[in-house]
Formats: C-alpha cells, sequence, structure tokens
C-alpha cells in the first residue's frame, strides 16, 4: 500500500514536464493506483467475499466508488456494497423448509430487519471474522449507513454499505465517461486535486459543508456536457444507447446506459485538457450555484422548478445523474459556494498567466505545480514563507537591549553574503535591536508546540494553508499569511500608534537577498577536493572551517562562469527576531518568503540552508556547545 505521494514529490515531478497538458497526464499516472495496489483490493474484496458468504448465503461483496470508478489515487478508502438480495430472496423460498431452523438464516430475519440491526450484524461479522480487519464501527446516522473499518496491513480504509445499488450504477456512469474521452480523466484529477489543496472538497459521504468528491467529478461531468461541443454526452442521450441488456431500474430510477464506451461516437470537441480546465474554471467563476439546477441527465441547467418537490435545493443544485430527486451537494454551504466560485475565479486568473502555460526555465512552479498550491493563486493570500529556528546558547540570550541580537544578525547576514555570495541588503531598518523591554517576556516560538529535533538547529516549513486556516493568529501579531512586516489597518490615534510600536518590535532585522548561483549543490565533492583528502573526517556543513566553505561557494561561482547572471535564480525576503522565553529555549527564528511563489528551486535552497546556517552561525560567533560568547 504507497502512501499519498509527499507535496513537493509530485510538484518536482510536475515541473518536470514540457508543457500543462503533459503535466495533465503525468498527473494521473501520478496519483492512479499502481497494479500492485489494485490486486491487494481485489484480495481484500475476494476475502470480504468468503466470509460473508459464510453468513450470509448467496451475498455479494462489490466495490464501488474511487477504487473502480477510474478516478483512484493512492490511498482512496475502499467502497464496498454487501448486496444481500439474493440471501433475502433465498431465505423467504427457504422459510418453513426442513433444516431451516438450523441455518446460520435462522438467527434474523433478512427482510424485516431495521438497518441498524443490519448494519451491527455485518459489523460483528468484520469484527469476528475477517482477519486483519481492525477499528469496525456502524454509522447508522448517515444518509447511506455504512460500517466503517480499516485493515491493519494495508492500511486501507473502507466502508461496507448495504443496500445502496444505486452507487453501482453511479459508479459505473463515471467510469464510463473517463473511458469515453482521454481528456476526462486528466481534467477530474486536476480538480479534485485542486479542490482538496483548497479545501474545498474531501469529506466522505456528505458529512460535512465541503464537496464530496463525487459530487465535484459530477461538477467536471456536466461541464464537459456542456462545452460546445459537448465533450460528453447527456445522461439522456446516453439512456438511447443502451441496449436490452442495459436497462435497469434501481429504486424506481432509471440507470440504462451502454456498458461499453466504444459504443458512444467520438466526440467533436477538438479543446486540450489544458484549456478544458482553464474553462471549467472561468465557466464555474461565474456561474449561479444557487439560482438553477445543475443536470446530467439533460446536460443542462434547469430552472429550479423543473428539479421537483422532492429536490432539496440549496446554496449549490447539482441533480443526481440517476437518483433524481436527490441533490448531491444538499450539504454544500452557502459559505463554501460561494468559495468554490471565488477559488475558481482566481484560479481562471491564474491560467490566463504566463506562469501556467509557460514551462519555468529558472525552476519556478508553474502550470498545475502552482495552481496546486494552496493559497498561491489566491489573490490577497499572504506569500508562503519557510522557517529556519536556530537557537542560542543561553548566555546570548539578550536580558539588555542590544546585547548579542546585532551580533546574531550580524553573523547571519555575514553567512548569505560573504559565505554563500547572495545579495543581501538591510530591509526597513532594524528598529530596537534585540531586548524585549523590562516585564516583556519573549515573544513564544510558532513553530506550534513541536521541538526541533536534535540540538542544532531545528526547521519548520509552515504549512501552507487554504486561505481560510491561514488566518490562525499567530504570536507575531501577524495571521500567519501576511508578510513579515505587514501591519494591521491603523485605527488611527497616539494610542493605537504605541500599540504598532510593540508588536513592530518583535520584527528585528529583515534583508532583501537574491541568489545567483547554484551555492548549494555539491558542495560536499569541492570540500573534499580542497582539501585534498587532509582531513580524514568529513567536514559537517558548514561548521568545519568558514573559510573553507568560502572556497567551496567561490568554486561553484568560478564553475558557473563567474559572472553574475543577467536573471537571479532566487528571491527572498528575510527578517530574523527572538522567540523562546519560558519554558522554552531562546532562539532566532530567521523567517524567509520568497518572491514569486517557491518552486522546487527555491526549496532546494531552503533544504540546504537550513542545515547549513545554524553550524556555520556557530562557527562566526565562535559557539562551542554549550560555548559563552
Ligand atoms: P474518495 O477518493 O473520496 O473515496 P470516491 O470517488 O470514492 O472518492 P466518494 O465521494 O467517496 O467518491 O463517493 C463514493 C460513492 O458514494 C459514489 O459513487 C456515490 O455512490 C456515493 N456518494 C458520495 N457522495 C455522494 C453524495 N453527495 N450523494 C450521493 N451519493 C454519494
Ligand atoms: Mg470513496
Amino acid at each position: 500500500h504507497r502512501e499519498p505521494l509527499g507535496a513537493g514529490q509530485l510538484e518536482r515531478a510536475l515541473c518536470q514536464a514540457n508543457d500543462v497538458d503533459a503535466q495533465m497526464e503525468q498527473l494521473v499516472g501520478l496519483l492512479e493506483l499502481s497494479e500492485g495496489e489494485r490486486r491487494l483490493r481485489h484480495l481484500l474484496v475476494a476475502l470480504f467475499q468468503e466470509v460473508f458468504s459464510e453468513f450470509f448465503p448467496s451475498c455479494s461483496v462489490l466495490p464501488f466508488g474511487s477504487s473502480v470508478n477510474g478516478f483512484d489515487a493512492h490511498g482512496c478508502d475502499l467502497d464496498l456494497l454487501l448486496d444481500l438480495e439474493p440471501t433475502k430472496s433465498l431465505q423467504s423460498s427457504a422459510r418453513g423448509s426442513p433444516g431451516a431452523e438450523e441455518s446460520i438464516l435462522s438467527d434474523i430475519d433478512l427482510a424485516s430487519a431495521s438497518p441498524p440491526e443490519l448494519l451491527e450484524l455485518v459489523a460483528a461479522v468484520l469484527r469476528r471474522c475477517v482477519p486483519g480487519v481492525r477499528r469496525v464501527h456502524a454509522v447508522p446516522t448517515a444518509r447511506r449507513p455504512v460500517v466503517k473499518f480499516s485493515h491493519k496491513q494495508s492500511g486501507l480504509a473502507g466502508d461496507i454499505s448495504v443496500d445502496n445499488r444505486l452507487a453501482l450504477h453511479n459508479t459505473r456512469f463515471l467510469r464510463l465517461c473517463g473511458e469515453a474521452d482521454e481528456r476526462v480523466r486528466p481534467l477530474g484529477y486536476a480538480v479534485r486535486l485542486w479542490a482538496k489543496q483548497q479545501g474545498l472538497a474531501g469529506n466522505p459521504a456528505g458529512g460535512g459543508p465541503l464537496l464530496t468528491n463525487y459530487a465535484l467529478t459530477l461538477l467536471v461531468l456536466f461541464f464537459l456536457q456542456t462545452r460546445s461541443p459537448p465533450v460528453l454526452p447527456a445522461v439522456a442521450q446516453l439512456r438511447e444507447l443502451a441496449g436490452d441488456e442495459d436497462r435497469v431500474v434501481v429504486a424506481g430510477w432509471d440507470c440504462s446506459f451502454p456498458r461499453d464506451a466504444a459504443l458512444l461516437e467520438p466526440s467533436a470537441n477538438s479543446e486540450s485538457p489544458s484549456s478544458l480546465l482553464a474553462e471549467f474554471f472561468r465557466v464555474f467563476g461565474d456561474f449561479d450555484f444557487s439560482g438553477q439546477v445543475l443536470s446530467l441527465r439533460e446536460g443542462r441547467a434547469l430552472p429550479l422548478p423543473e428539479a421537483g418537490e422532492l429536490f432539496k435545493q440549496g446554496s449549490l443544485n447539482l441533480q443526481d445523474p440517476f437518483e433524481l430527486s436527490h441533490n448531491v451537494a444538499a450539504n454544500v454551504t452557502e459559505k463554501t459556494a460561494a468559495r468554490l466560485g471565488h477559488c475558481c475565479r482566481a484560479a481562471a486568473k491564474y491560467c490566463r498567466s504566463l506562469q501556467y502555460r509557460c514551462k519555468s526555465t529558472k525552476g519556478r512552479g508553474w502550470g498545475l505545480a502552482r495552481l496546486f498550491q494552496p493559497g498561491a493563486v489566491e489573490p490577497g493570500a499572504g506569500a508562503a514563507s519557510f522557517l529556519i529556528s536556530i537557537p542560542v546558547p543561553a548566555p546570548w540570550c539578550p536580558e539588555e537591549p542590544g546585547g548579542g541580537f546585532k551580533e546574531i544578525c550580524a553573523g547571519i547576514a555575514f553567512v548569505l553574503r560573504d559565505v554563500l555570495r547572495c545579495s543581501c541588503t538591510p530591509g526597513k531598518p532594524p528598529k530596537q535591536l534585540g531586548a524585549p523591554r523590562a516585564g516583556q517576556s519573549l515573544p513564544q516560538d510558532p513553530v506550534g508546540g513541536k521541538e526541533p529535533p536534535g540540538d542544532t538547529a531545528g526547521v519548520e516549513e509552515e504549512p501552507l494553508q487554504p486561505p481560510t486556516a491561514s488566518k490562525r493568529p499567530q504570536p507575531d501579531g501577524t495571521d500567519g499569511a501576511a508578510p513579515p512586516r505587514a501591519k494591521r489597518p491603523r485605527v488611527n490615534g497616539p494610542e493605537q500608534e504605541e500599540e504598532e510600536d510593540e508588536e513592530e518590535e518583535e520584527v528585528v532585522a529583515s534583508w532583501s537577498c537574491t541568489v545567483w548561483h547554484h551555492v548549494w549543490t555539491g558542495r560536499r565533492r569541492l570540500r573534499r577536493q580542497l582539501l585534498h583528502g587532509a582531513s580524514p573526517e568529513e567536514p559537517e556543513e558548514g561548521g568545519d572551517s568558514l573559510e573553507l566553505e568560502q572556497k567551496v561557494s567561490e568554486a561553484i561561482v568560478q564553475h558557473e562562469g563567474a559572472a553574475r547572471p543577467p536573471e537571479p535564480l532566487l528571491r527572498f525576503e528575510a527578517s530574523a527576531r527572538l522567540a523562546g522565553g519560558g519554558r522554552r529555549e531562546p532562539r532566532v527564528l530567521l523567517r524567509l518568503t520568497p518572491s514569486p511563489a517557491p518552486g522546487p528551486l527555491f526549496r532546494d535552497f531552503f533544504h540546504f540552508l537550513q542545515a547549513f546556517l545554524p553550524p556555520a552561525l556557530r562557527r562566526r560567533l565562535g559557539w562551542g556547545p554549550g560555548a559563552a560568547p
């Protein structure tokens, strides 16, 4: 069982593609289940089938949802239907026959059992009889009651529902659409991942205010039905193409459509996947979600009354393609619907930019990579920033104004400028260097209570939060997303001004930095060459001799042609402040805010700097382990 890909890995892989269409194709390959993962799911289904057949003769265990609908992703859950209809018929025909009393079926009358009773029975079988299954619990109150479980060896999470045959058909419908045109899956994967990153989708089975993946996929399919010419046919047209063997009615709803995508006419639409994605955002960025019904059956938006009286109107009206009285987005709140529109508009704007369409030659995020960064394409969202936390030996903790902090800041600038050959010009002149006022405690470390590992530098990349979540208050008085020196809007009056001055004290030094050379690559080899093998010990990154480190950087600069390239590799703002206090070690927090938004190149530089800077600084300032200044 594979873990979902890390954001960095995905981003790096996408950035290597040549254009956005290639990124979209690659995205599917990066996310979809491997053969091994599929096999494992088949084995699990077979295991469940074997066990449940013992208790419910002739029952079937059938997978639905993302494991089989063509929109699978590493780690997606395993949705299973336990179909007891054949068992019920068997039970009713066996009633009164000899031997029926001894049969296991005599325990419970399936036809008259209440859904919670059935669920408890299923849960009991799972708990007691299926090896490796854990955390079994029934959720009888959901719209579609399920028993949840997880599988220990594979880490898979799953749901078993009873009596939800519609799910089999809507799963088959999604699958058919994915097979009908090769642009459907790339678009579905891109929109699903984007929505997840924006915090618009994710909660399973409509339990919360967000869109389910099912609803989101239907939104994509609806969009494709409504292109001109259409990429996908409406469900009503599919019904016309259904053969006799495809005709089915489930719970009164017509679920007839062809099983085989080869029966469908190829689409006359020739839009590329990347322009379809841009159009998806444009169309839904400016869509009246609450005033009409998105009908996949008709392949167009309908006036609200046409959905019928039973249809539960809401902030987003998306009609199930088969169960026509069901609004699959009935759970979506007004706020989520508004955010969907807002995020679509921001994404549409980004899709018009060069950063979307053109591969970056400087290692910056472009195309999908940038689209998937939470908040990165949101107008007004703060820049992502990265934090390096440097523990300060106790005697350096400045009790008095200026006591030590000035030197620490000078040390940081020295390492950036003189050791790593970056340009580094002071930002806003440092205020109130160093010391908090008497009686004022040091600001607490914002790293969320997590102690950095080891005794050297602790580093934390600030989580890239969706815009709403990033508004959590930070101890530095900003909202966590704003650039380091952002001020709150001024309320005016001398008192407020004074208050602001106190806030400002926390940011005590800042620089604008530019990186011109790949000074973070190949250092180890150069270090060894420069030492001519003189030192038997591998020198510590940045900690051995700053003179040597300067020579290493010089060699890299020479190797790259000595002159500065016309364009820098990276730019970022850096700001340093003191944190810690209370029971926490005093430390200097260095915040790097790259602009434009960070790509893989910046991340590589950052990871290098987080290891390099603290020991280099220790050496510069003469701190041995536990050394006093
Ligand atoms: P995930 O990777 O999130 O599990 P998924 O493709 O399995 O994605 P889900 O949203 O879990 O999508 O949906 C699985 C099945 O559950 C769908 O095929 C559908 O039958 C049913 N379902 C999910 N959400 C809804 C909903 N809002 N209304 C009706 N049925 C739903
Ligand atoms: Mg699912």
